[in-house]
């Protein structure tokens, strides 16, 4: 749910309709269409600064100075725990794909992400391989999951990422929410030293890169800070993924140009 739709919600605004439906009586519920979501046009359309392949969403063109780190498969008890301390003295706020049945045992962890300003997405309740099941445990994995997280935050996730990225037209079919790919994976799974996943974040991040991460290995959590002194260091900022589907520049200079050419 969106930070507007919960507001609506919670002041219960029911008879402040500026443009309610024709015949609807004094205090019927409010049925204004949501506003899009961030990246979308109004008719439900990818921005075109979206780079999707296959229906799922690779980077975001022009967002210039902006990278999100995405960290998927917790939380972990001890190293998401250890990695939101690490972000939170580097003031950097990231993507967490979280695991609906890990959320569920450990939501202290997901309440400390959420109020340390992280975005957290839907990884499903716990992790098959989606384009196996049917389309009623696909909906279920989801479902599940927006459940737990919401009972924990008071807002189910925006966005839904994949397990192993295994992906089909059907699944995508059944997630009207928008699907989170990557450009840049840093394979810190199989890595064998910090350097290594250090090296392949920084090296190839581009502005608008999406960085796949997972904080479920100690190698990660030891990278990070050197992956955001690295990003810092070649001019770029951090934000969520749907504040990075906005399409909005991160670097003040990057603006002035753009409104020169403008
Ligand atoms: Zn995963």
């Amino acid at each position: 749910m969106t930070a507007i739709a919960l507001l609506a919600v919670v002041a219960g605004c029911t008879t402040i309709v500026p443009d309610a439906a024709p015949g609807a009586r004094h205090g019927d519920p409010v049925t204004a269409a949501p506003p899009p979501r961030p990246g979308y046009t109004a008719d439900g359309a990818l921005q075109p600064w979206i780079e999707a392949g296959h229906g799922e969403i690779r980077r975001v063109n022009g967002a210039e100075g902006c990278v999100a780190l995405t960290f998927d498969d917790g939380p972990h008890p001890t190293l998401t725990p250890r990695l939101l301390a690490l972000l939170a003295e580097e003031d950097v706020r990231a993507t967490f794909f979280v695991v609906g049945s890990r959320a569920q045992q450990w939501p202290d962890i997901i309440r400390a992400m959420n109020a340390g300003g992280h975005e957290i997405g839907n990884h499903s309740w716990n992790h098959p391989d989606l384009t196996q099941l049917g389309n009623d445990q696909v909906t279920e994995q989801l479902a599940r999951t927006d459940a737990a997280i919401f009972s924990i935050t008071g807002a189910a996730p925006d966005i839904v990422r994949l397990p192993y990225d295994a992906s089909s037209p059907r699944v995508l079919s059944l997630i009207s929410r928008p699907v989170i790919w990557w450009d840049i994976d840093t394979l810190d799974w199989k890595a064998t030293s910090v350097g290594e996943v250090v090296d392949s974040a920084v090296r190839r991040a581009r502005s608008g890169s999406i960085v796949l991460m997972h904080d479920i290995h100690a190698t990660t959590v030891s990278a990070v800070r050197g992956i955001i002194e690295g990003l810092r260091a070649r001019g770029f900022d951090f934000v969520t993924v749907s504040e990075l589907m906005t399409g909005r520049p991160c670097r003040a200079e990057t603006v002035i140009a753009t409104a020169r050419q403008g």
